[in-house]
């Protein structure tokens, strides 16, 4: 029987091979591309184990994918074969309110599930601004974050236990209900943030936190984005820990403004500060928040109606979609695109990046989570202008270096890909050898999401170089 046959008996009618269907699943959010030969559909861990180990025996590449929002090209199938499609399982299987955990499937949309616990008076913390499309699965193997992490941490700080099919099909767990463990490795940190490259995650128990009872908006303007940056600096040396503090430069406000003129945000670099909490706290810690950011700021304004404070957060989350009005003939490309580096130190790599641009002559939007350090840069090229590209691939590779040579990552949300996987080496130095060890002992045949995290030497699917995209 050949491998289609095999996979049919396992999934039936939720096996693709025509060719559009496999067009759609050659590419996420980035310029990454790789055509798979099948895609499949599992509804259970029973299906998605057969399929591992159907595949583990006909050493065939198996590429998990969530809802394909990644901007590095992880759920690209760099090497061709099996696309394993895990949105259909998608069902939230308990709430359990006094222990305040969840367990979930992992194409549960981040937003479902915080809808499905509104009534519990509970909330799951991380918040990309993808939440409205992004998978539970997708966000742990990432470990995506987004805009509440200065207080509330990222994905990893929720996962207690995670239901692993491993390369083989075998079935092992991480975690446990307990809150506490000292038994063993943390293998739930382990395939955090690997990316599909270790494992398919089939289910995840997760800790979820009260809402809280109150939320007010400080909104500063500065004259400059490294002005912003320094008062960041000051609020958190103040002992303030803000729930959320994001930075919009000037041209990103522009931008918005082009999408809604009617946007109340005053045309300058931004931050944005949330304060979250008992209502008197929170009031205290705007006032703290204000209090600081006067000696810099050219103006303050405050919110703390639900509608106002939704409306700025919403202008906030379209600032990905919002960047094509900046140039119609220009593109935004994924790259250099999610650096991260110690907070203190976020003022000095928004000076290099804005300097980086200039040097270029290619226009660079700067926004993102700039108290916990991570700063997104939307660099627009004229994709038919090759001579352009090639600038513009250069002051990514730049921005790239000069996130690690001030002691940051190459990536602190969006994961590692095909995008970046040629930094592992700078960045890792011998621990990428290390990563390279654990890749070849749970995957031995290398059959996981091959191309990815350069982890590939050695193993029987993951030899030749694979095409990076842009
Ligand atoms: C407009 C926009 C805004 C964004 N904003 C943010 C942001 O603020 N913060 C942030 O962190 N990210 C952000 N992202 C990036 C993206 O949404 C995240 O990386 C998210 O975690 C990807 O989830 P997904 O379900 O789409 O995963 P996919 O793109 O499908 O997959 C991502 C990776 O996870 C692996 N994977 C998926 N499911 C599983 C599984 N069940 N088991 C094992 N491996 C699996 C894949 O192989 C791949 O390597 C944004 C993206 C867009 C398009």
């Amino acid at each position: 029987m050949d491998l289609a046959s095999d996979l049919a008996d396992i999934v039936g009618e939720r096996l693709s091979c025509s060719s559009a269907e496999l067009y759609c699943y050659s590419c996420d959010a980035s310029q990454v591309r790789g055509r798979p030969e099948y895609v499949v559909r599992p509804k259970d861990r029973d299906e998605v184990s057969r399929i591992m180990a159907l595949a583990f025996e006909k050493r065939v590449p198996v590429t998990p994918r969530g809802a394909g929002t990644g901007l590095a090209g992880g759920a690209v199938p760099l090497k061709g074969g099996i696309v394993l499609d895990l949105s259909s399982m998608d069902r939230i299987l308990e709430i359990d309110c006094s222990c305040r955990q969840v367990l979930v499937e992992p194409g549960v949309v981040r937003d479902r599930l915080n809808l499905a616990l509104l009534p519990s008076g509970l909330f799951f913390p991380p918040d990309p601004g993808s939440s409205a499309m992004c998978s539970i699965g997708g966000l742990l193997a990432n470990n995506g974050s987004g805009m509440h992490c200065v207080k509330y941490g990222t994905t990893r700080d929720y996962a207690l236990d995670l239901e692993i099919v491993l390369a083989d099909g075998s079935v092992i767990h991480t975690g446990s209900q307990v809150l506490k463990s000292s038994a063993g490795y943390d293998l739930t940190r382990l395939f955090i943030g690997s990316e599909g490259t270790l494992g398919v995650i089939t289910a995840a128990r997760l800790s979820v936190v009260p809402l809280p009872k109150a939320r007010r908006l400080v909104l500063a303007a500065f004259r400059s984005p490294e002005e912003a940056g320094l008062a960041v600096n000051r609020v958190l040396s103040a002992g303030i820990v803000p729930a959320a503090c994001e930075i919009l430069d000037r041209t990103t406000v522009e931008v918005l403004h082009r999408c809604d003129p009617h946007l109340a945000l005053p045309t300058a670099d931004l931050i944005l500060f949330e304060a979250d909490g008992e209502p008197t706290a929170v009031l205290d810690e705007a006032a703290r928040i204000e209090e600081v950011c006067l000696q810099s700021a050219i103006s303050i304004d405050t919110a703390s109606e639900a509608a106002e404070m939704e409306e700025v957060w919403a202008a906030r989350r379209l600032v990905g979609a919002a960047v094509s009005r900046l140039d119609p003939k220009k593109t935004r490309i994924y790259v250099g695109e999610d650096v991260g580096v110690p907070v203190g130190m976020m003022h000095v790599l928004i000076r290099r990046v804005q300097e980086i641009s200039e040097d270029a002559g290619i226009p660079a939007m700067k926004y993102g989570h700039i108290g916990d350090g991570n700063l997104h840069v939307a660099l627009f090229v004229d994709l038919s202008d090759e001579a352009e590209v090639e600038r513009a691939k250069l002051a990514a590779h730049r921005i790239h270096l000069a996130a690690l040579d001030l002691g940051g990552t190459v990536s602190a949300e969006h994961g590692v890909g095909r995008a970046r996987s040629s930094y592992m080496r700078l960045q890792w130095g011998g621990a990428l050898d290390v990563m390279r060890a654990i890749k070849r002992a749970l995957d031995p045949r290398g059959i996981l999401n091959p191309g990815k995290l350069d982890l590939g030497s050695g193993t029987d699917c993951d030899t030749a170089d694979a095409g990076a995209g842009l």
